[in-house]
């Protein structure tokens, strides 16, 4: 009987190896969370066009939009974890939401086998071009006289135009009416047409629109001004530096999906990452393509779990404040 077991296991073995090894055979899916046209759809079409070239099949992007992001993760992270179901998270669905949904169907960090990092990506406050404040200082001033009569747009509780719009309404001491999207890619559209006043969004969303003076941008929310918009400000040179936030995009699978086939994706996504045409494309939106270090699986899993520790905290402060 022993013997049996133990070649079944051997037969186990070798066959997930054997699969392992001709991996990919066929189109590998990548859910992005949110509706396409957003930033984690940008950021993941950049990637992928080079991925599937490396790996010598197509990798399709599905949106799957809904709650934050937490809608499309919950559905991948339930994927046969065979490789061919992957999906880019975000600073939202892997660091904010577990703070926003008591009954999230993932644990972050433990329901899932990490790729890598993909991109960093500032946060920018952004308001429709018929806004009338010209800069920070004139902004906080008509949020705080607008009250409730301010509408403020994001891609759905927990995402991070939400999770770090909350936080800004909390340092201004405002409470907006919020408008909710599928992503901000739409909640971008409803801007251009000034149906939304303002929202706080990642830097390869808004970079176009601001240069193309289309809407107007207030600060950006890192310590240095991004070379994709030099004449931005940071929060620090607009008065609010207390308003530092970053968000980023990173691929996973689901838990369980064999180490050989994540070492092959993240080989992939590493090669997409120094590609020439996504390094372009990446440089001229302002996204900040993760280092040697920073591109491993081990890497991506402990900026999970430092980022569901940091969120966590400051947004039940956040949105305690925003419920007084
Ligand atoms: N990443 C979302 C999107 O792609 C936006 C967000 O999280 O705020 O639309």
């Amino acid at each position: 009987m022993k013997k049996i077991i133990a070649g079944a296991f051997a037969l186990a073995l070798t066959s997930t190896a054997a699969f392992a090894q001709a991996y990919p055979t066929k189109p590998i899916t990548m859910i992005v969370p949110f509706a396409a046209g957003g930033p984690t759809d940008i950021i993941a079409r950049i990637v992928a066009e080079p991925m599937s070239r490396t790996l010598g099949q197509q990798v399709v992007i599905e949106n799957v939009a809904g709650a934050g992001g937490t809608t499309g993760i919950t559905r991948a992270s339930a994927a046969a974890a065979d490789g061919y179901t992957i999906m880019m998270g975000h600073m939202g669905t892997h660091g904010a939401a577990p703070a926003l949904y008591p009954n999230l169907k993932y644990d972050p960090a433990k329901d899932f086998a990490p790729i890598g990092l993909a991109a960093g990506t500032p946060i920018i406050i952004v308001a429709r071009k018929t806004h009338p404040a010209n800069d920070l200082k004139e902004f906080i001033a008509w949020a705080k006289k607008e009250g409730d009569k301010a509408n403020h747009a994001h891609a759905g509780v927990g995402s991070v135009s939400h999770s770090t719009g909350i936080l800004l309404n909390s340092i201004m001491g405002t409470k907006p009416t919020f408008i909710p999207y599928t992503g901000t890619g739409p909640a971008l559209n409803d801007m251009l047409s000034g149906q939304v006043d303002y929202m706080t969004d990642q830097i390869v969303n808004v970079v176009s629109q601001i240069n193309a003076g289309t809407i107007k941008a207030f600060a950006i929310a890192t310590p240095a001004r991004s070379p994709a918009l030099p004449n931005l400000p940071t929060t620090k040179e607009a008065g609010l530096d207390s308003y530092e936030v970053s968000a980023w995009n990173a691929m996973f699978a689901p838990k369980g999906t064999p180490p050989e086939i994540v070492a092959k994706l993240n080989d992939a996504l590493v090669k997409g990452l120094d590609d020439a045409g996504a390094r372009k494309r990446f440089d001229e939106l302002g996204a900040v393509v993760p280092d040697a270090a920073g591109r491993t699986p081990a890497a991506l899993q402990k900026l999970v779990e430092s980022e569901v520790a940091r969120w966590t905290p400051v947004l039940k402060e956040a949105m305690a404040a925003a419920k007084k």
